[in-house]
């Protein structure tokens, strides 16, 4: 059989050819297939070997110009400087490669944690597996929400709909239905029996045999190959290189100045060109966007741990700005372990264990519950959803076991449940009748009712009305309500039409406790000027009892649903948002209405999501957060954020570490380039007041190349400070290099020259300016590496805890060690100096940390 003419057989036909049984393939054969048919990938394009990115290092701009320098001094005679920055430029370029290969693989490690899976079902068991394991003749179980990773031909739909806008770029989902179609050669766009690579289900489930995989698919065959999803350039990167761009042309003009000045005191050409292009080196900031993905690279590693899995980087940066917080109820704000509390039935309230099997209207509430219901319980292991397991172990208190009620009843049509319906129902066999189950929520199922079990058939307005009271009391108790009614089937195909004239047989309220972290995040959120609000699906009574509880409302006319929403303009709904912070009864289309309006506010806004058609809203927010346990893939894919965990408090700490990231980054910033600063001021002071160069090239490059990042890298690291979330959010337009850093960094830059200027004097009072240029290095180089521990945050290190960061003391050791090895060695072009020298060496550098400490101290208690 052709691959393209699966359509064109019948199930039987394709499972013989594919040589799979009803139950799915064995661990053996997959194991076979998979060596056979190799992995369900689509290649990408290929990433960068270890050489490459070692050769890439040699390409920037500033390294050619050094490397011509080099050469040029070499053929001048001085060999020994043009071996110097020749090894200083192959020590960068390792470091730089170094660097680079630490932050891909945290980057790679981060992709595989949020890489997608797929349901199948083999040796009888429905288990979900990485998407690139599934292989041909596997059966895939396709839901609503789930991506199809493979080409496969439907063998059960249960109104399954699939959108391939991707594939064929029709927007609209596709019916999809396991007969046979015998016409030949029709487009893929017309088999409606085939689901193919790249789809996802919007509604519905199904099941199908997968008939081919990887490139085999039609997706694979029509994508050449795949650009390795070059992460863009996060906002902070881009302006940074914007910034450094800038700085780079302000420089390249100062060193040409400085360049004719040397010319005119009838310096050496060579010398004046060779610390011209060493000055631009040391004073241009081009680690900048690097020191940024290493630090957003080591954070999002760090906030995996913490159950968040970051999609897109840019997102830590937008994490500080957040907020608003707009969160799903179920399962995030609370537990999602729904037990059964009450009944409604016969007109009375029960409690849970006051059921009676011999009470006809107790014994039917009990069995449709189970029966409109895909949760199972085997051997202690829960499978489905919480709502419906709470259903099926109050069948199982009972002694219904939900295998021997199904068996008997079997099913025979349904159509799934969908959060904007709000409803479910099957169509199941009792005797020799079909009958039609419903249940979903109650304010959704009453007006769809016309009989009631118990009492005399038509229901009254009265029974309505006692239903309604019902509902309302358990809701003012913080419970969920699901409403189950029935009628006669005649067909088994049953329509969202169908889903009227019902007869009521009662309501089941159960629990779902807040998760008992819940309020401390939401007092955490409040206290660090984020408004957190709750978004659900439930009754608006239930949902504004949880959020009192948990103190996110605080009046109940905070809360409002879906349907006063809709009467809403987005004008109006824009002018009340800030009022309301509780939305009931909500479907996913609201949900992207509610991000709008608050962006519209001016606000940073992360939303969470599960279902496939929160990805729109997912897509909106600014942070889009998917469930990593109940989320769909779909809802996934739309997502910036997963949270592993599901749980509320973990994106309370997203945002405190995203404030935490780019407060390090800020700090990695300002200490590169107040350092920088330093070196600029100080060869500005010896050009004005026309002395000897202070530095010599190799020095500046010494200092630059090789002592200068680490430090930067570690100051990222630096813990999180709790300070960080006691104050607002981040303004998203205040550039992160404002007035106030940029005057800061002028004023330590200004410091760190002092003491340079001061060792240089020194050294030149001694008559060698050998001396003098190596004491103004070694204090300079000095200088930094301590200013490294003032850079680790506005606070003073006593605040902070000296030895909280340890990275920053390695950093600052391993600096400190190659700083004196090459000036007890000699190596590097420098003099040797007298104990007191050294002496004052260690003295000046020590002034900037104890001048900008005592600064902090003072700051802090004013
Ligand atoms: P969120 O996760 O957004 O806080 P939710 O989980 O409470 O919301 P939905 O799952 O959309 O929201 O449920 C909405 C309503 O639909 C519930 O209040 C309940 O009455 C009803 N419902 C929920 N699950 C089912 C189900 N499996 N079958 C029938 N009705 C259900």
């Amino acid at each position: 059989m052709n691959a393209t003419e699966y359509y064109r057989a019948s199930e039987q036909e394709v499972m013989r050819k594919l040589d799979v049984t009803q139950h799915g393939l064995t661990d053996y054969e997959v194991r076979y297939r998979q060596k056979r048919y190799g992995y369900n990938e689509l290649k990408e394009g290929k990433q960068k070997n270890v050489m490459q990115v070692l050769i890439e290092q040699f390409q920037d701009f500033l390294v050619i110009i050094l490397m011509v320098a080099a050469i040029i001094s070499m053929f001048l005679g001085d060999v020994e400087s043009s071996i110097v920055i020749l090894v200083v430029i192959v020590l960068n370029a390792i470091l730089g490669t170094i660097q680079h290969i630490r932050a891909e693989k945290s980057l790679n490690s981060l992709k595989e944690l949020a890489a997608p899976v797929s349901k199948v079902l083999r040796e009888g068991q429905v288990i979900e597996i990485p998407s690139k394991d599934v292989t041909v003749g596997d059966l895939l179980i396709l839901e609503a929400g789930d991506f199809i990773s493979a080409d496969g031909r439907v063998i059960e739909s249960y109104r399954l709909q699939i959108n391939e806008s991707s594939l064929t770029g029709e927007s609209l989902a596709i019916d999809k239905m396991a007969n046979t179609i015998y016409e030949p050669d029709i487009a893929l766009g017309d088999q409606r029996n085939m689901v193919f690579s790249g789809s996802f289900v919007t509604s519905g489930r199904g099941q199908a045999i997968v008939t081919s995989i990887g490139m085999e698919t039609e997706i694979g065959k029509i994508a050449s190959l795949l650009d390795e999803a070059k992460e863009k350039k996060t906002p902070l990167q881009v302006s940074l290189d914007q910034f450094g761009k800038r700085l780079a042309i302000g420089i390249i003009i100062l060193c040409v100045i400085i360049f004719g000045l040397d010319i005119i005191r009838g310096r050496e050409l060579v010398d004046s060109f060779m610390f011209a292009v060493s000055l631009a080196v040391a004073a241009i900031p081009e680690a900048l966007s690097s020191i940024v993905t290493i630090v957003l690279a080591l954070g999002t590693q760090h906030m995996a741990k913490e159950n968040a899995i970051i999609r897109k980087l840019h997102a830590v940066e937008s994490l500080g700005s957040v907020s608003i917080i707009c969160s799903d109820k179920t399962g995030t704000l609370t537990q999602n372990k729904m037990t059964v509390q009450k009944v409604y039935t016969g007109e009375e309230i029960f409690s849970v264990d006051e059921l009676h099997l011999n009470n006809q209207s107790h014994k039917k509430l009990l069995d449709l519950a189970i029966l409109c219901n895909d949760s199972v319980i085997l051997e202690d292991k829960q499978f489905g959803d919480p709502t419906e397991l709470a259903l099926v172990k109050l069948g199982r208190d009972y002694q219904l076991n939900e295998h021997i009620v199904r068996g008997l009843h079997p099913r025979v049509g349904e159509l799934p449940f969908d959060s904007t319906r709000k409803l479910m129902s099957t169509v199941n066999r009792m005797g020799n009748r079909s009958v039609m189950i419903t249940k979903g929520a109650v304010d959704v199922l009453l007006p769809r009712l016309n009989r009631i079990e118990s009492g005399n058939g038509v229901i009254t307005k009265h029974q309505l009305e006692r239903i309604k009271q019902a509902n309302q009391t358990f809701s003012n108790d913080g419970l969920r309500v699901i409403a189950i009614a029935y009628k006669d089937a005649f067909s088994t195909h049953i329509r969202e039409e169908d889903e009227r004239d019902l007869t009521f047989v009662g309501l089941i309220a159960m629990m779902d406790p807040p998760r008992e972290e819940s309020a401390q995040a939401v007092a955490d959120c409040i206290k660090a000027g984020i408004k957190p609000i709750m978004i659900t699906g439930d009754h608006k009574i239930t949902a504004a009892a949880i959020a009192k509880q948990l103190g996110i409302l605080k009046e109940e006319n905070e809360a409002i649903e879906g349907k006063e929403i809709e009467k809403l303009s987005d004008e109006e709904l824009k002018n009340q948002v800030e009022k309301i912070s509780v939305y009931a009864r909500v479907s996913p289309e609201h949900k992207i209405r509610i991000v709008k309006a608050w962006q519209e506010k001016g606000h940073v806004v992360a939303m969470t999501g599960d279902g496939v058609n929160d990805a729109p809203a997912l897509k909106q927010a600014d942070i889009g957060v998917a469930m990593g346990k109940t989320g769909t893939e779909v809802a996934k894919d739309a997502s910036s954020m997963i949270l592993t965990d599901d749980n509320f408090l973990t994106i309370v700490k997203s945002i405190s570490n995203g404030r935490s990231i780019y407060a390090n980054i800020k700090n990695a910033i300002q200490f590169l380039l107040s350092g920088n600063a330093g070196a600029i001021f100080v060869v500005l002071y010896a050009t004005l007041f026309a002395l000897p160069v202070p530095f010599l090239p190799v020095h500046l490059l010494f200092i630059n190349l090789l002592t200068d990042s680490l430090p930067a890298i570690a100051i990222g690291l630096e813990p999180h400070n709790k300070k960080l979330m006691k104050e607002q959010p981040r303004n998203t337009d205040e550039p992160l290099l404002n007035k106030k850093f940029v005057s800061q960094v002028g004023f330590e830059g200004l410091i760190i020259a002092a003491v340079t200027i001061i060792a240089f004097q020194l050294g030149l009072s001694s008559g060698d300016t050998g001396v003098a240029t190596t004491m103004a290095f070694a204090t300079l180089c000095l200088s930094r590496l301590f200013h490294g521990f003032n850079c680790r945050s506005e606070e003073s290190i006593f605040k902070l805890g000296i030895f909280s960061n340890l990275a920053v003391w390695i950093a600052f050791l391993i600096g400190f060690i190659l700083l004196n090895f090459v000036l007890i060695t000699g190596l590097f072009e420098v003099a040797a100096l007298n104990q007191f020298q050294y002496l004052m060496i260690y003295a000046l550098s020590l002034i900037p940390l104890v001048l900008i400490q005592v600064k902090k101290l003072l700051f802090r208690v004013r």
